[in-house]
């Protein structure tokens, strides 16, 4: 197990440094024109792909490093670059995460390059949960499905709404009910790999902020699957809705863990428009004169730059707490992956705000990019689990009671 340490290590601050360079010389110039154009920016993937940092092999040694704080050091600086364009690249590893969390080795080694191509040949991924009717409450999908032995095949059938990279993806991740009867227990996750026929676009959707990113509605109709495209394995399955049948006691705790690991790189992105959004007013404070003196001579502005720092610095806290646990296999006893996604989101919808207030008009136009980064931030406190879900689970976490 590694220590946990505030120092990052040789290998992470490099990382950290060559993550910083794309985010400050190829995502920032091209974020205002993307945010604009509200479309896949295909460009700066292909040129993230060239060096690397859009690939299966960067995103396994992140995963993989000891401490845990690789990760969420190469998220911050991504986001620091552009929310919108980071998730047009980060998109295809929640389709990656989905296989990682349910599938075998084997699948993962089979699927999970392909989530990301080459190169010569890019590939997207996503992954495909929530639906018109479920979203915070996934116990609740309608996307069924059901198994022809005699074609040992999976059919798909349903609608999947607000998935990133949904319909443009080469792989999507499906979560399907097998059994509605058994809620979330009955169900499982599919590999639709590319061009299977039945897998369609929907509407896609004209978006507040993070306008990079590709979001749509997933159509699935009588979408026809090989058996091994079931994350985990039919015997598993089986196993899982015979014990569930039974109404023996969920081993789903793990699944939870999962989702619970992922939380502190979605805190990590909030953290990155929080602090690239504190560190322009800072610097515009100092530059900017009103009545004859720099707008920060007044405490009115200088304390809101203190707290803001501060709670920039708290979200980092949780979120590198948050990491080091999940990587080091330590149960999240109080929710730790919740707090630090909740905070930071949150962190980032308040800093961004307080940093229009700094700038004034300047904050409010087109032309400056706080306006963007307060759009931006204000997803972090709806998708992977909104703010009121991630209280459910802390609260849940440490009174051992079924809030509802
Ligand atoms: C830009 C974007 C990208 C997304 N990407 C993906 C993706 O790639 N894949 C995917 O599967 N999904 C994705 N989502 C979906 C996202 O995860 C859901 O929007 C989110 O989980 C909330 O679900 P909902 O929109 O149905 O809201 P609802 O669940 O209807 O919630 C509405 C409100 O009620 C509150 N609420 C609901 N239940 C409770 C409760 N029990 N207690 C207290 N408050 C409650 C919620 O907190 C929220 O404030 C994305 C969404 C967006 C907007």
């Amino acid at each position: 197990m590694a220590e946990f340490s505030l120092d990052l290590d040789e290998d992470t601050l490099q990382i950290q440094s060559w993550v910083h360079d794309f985010a400050a010389n190829v995502m920032r110039p091209a974020a205002h024109e993307w945010d604009e154009r509200e479309e896949t920016p295909w460009p700066i993937i292909e040129e993230a792909a060239r060096i690397g940092l859009y690939s299966f092999d960067f995103i396994a040694q992140a995963f993989a490093e000891p401490s845990g704080l690789m990760m969420p050091v190469a998220l911050e600086e991504l986001s620091w670059g552009d929310a919108g364009i980071g998730m047009a690249i980060l998109g295809s590893t929640l389709g990656l995460a989905g296989i990682a969390s349910n599938g075998t080795t084997e699948q993962l080694m089979e699927w999970g390059p392909q989530c990301y191509g080459t190169p010569e040949k890019i590939q997207l991924a996503a992954f495909a949960v929530s639906e018109p009717d479920a979203g915070s409450d996934v116990s609740s999908l309608r996307t069924r499905a059901v198994y022809d032995e005699a074609k040992d095949e999976w059919v798909l059938n349903g609608t999947k709404t607000w998935i990133s990279n949904g319909g443009i993806a080469d792989i999507h991740v499906v979560v399907a009910s097998v059994d509605p009867e058994l809620g979330s227990r009955g169900q499982a996750s599919f590999i639709v790999p590319p061009k299977t026929p039945g897998l369609s676009q929907g509407q896609k959707f004209s978006k507040m902020g993070i306008r990079a990113s590709h979001t749509a509605e997933v159509i699935l109709q009588d979408c026809r699957v090989p058996g091994h495209c079931l994350l985990g394995g039919k015997d598993k399955l089986d196993e899982k809705l015979s014990r569930a049948r039974q109404g023996i006691k969920s081993t789903g705790q793990a699944a939870m863990k999962t989702f619970e690991a992922t939380r502190p790189g979605v805190g990590a992105q909030a953290l990155g428009i929080a602090r690239a959004a504190y560190e322009y007013s800072l610097d515009y404070a100092k530059e900017r004169k009103a009545f004859g003196r720099a707008i920060i001579e007044n405490q009115s502005i200088a304390f809101k730059l203190a707290d803001m720092k501060m709670r920039i610095d708290a979200s980092r806290l949780l979120v590198w707490r948050a990491s080091w646990m999940g990587r080091n296999g330590k149960d999240f006893v109080a929710g730790e992956g919740s707090m630090s996604k909740l905070f930071a989101g949150e962190t980032a919808v308040w800093v961004t705000e307080e940093a229009i207030q700094i700038l004034g008009g300047y904050g409010y136009v087109r032309d400056y990019p706080v306006e963007r980064w307060h759009r931006d931030s204000k997803i972090y406190t709806i998708f992977e689990g909104t703010s009121e879900i991630q209280r459910l689970i802390i609260a849940r976490a440490i009174s051992g009671v079924h809030i509802k």
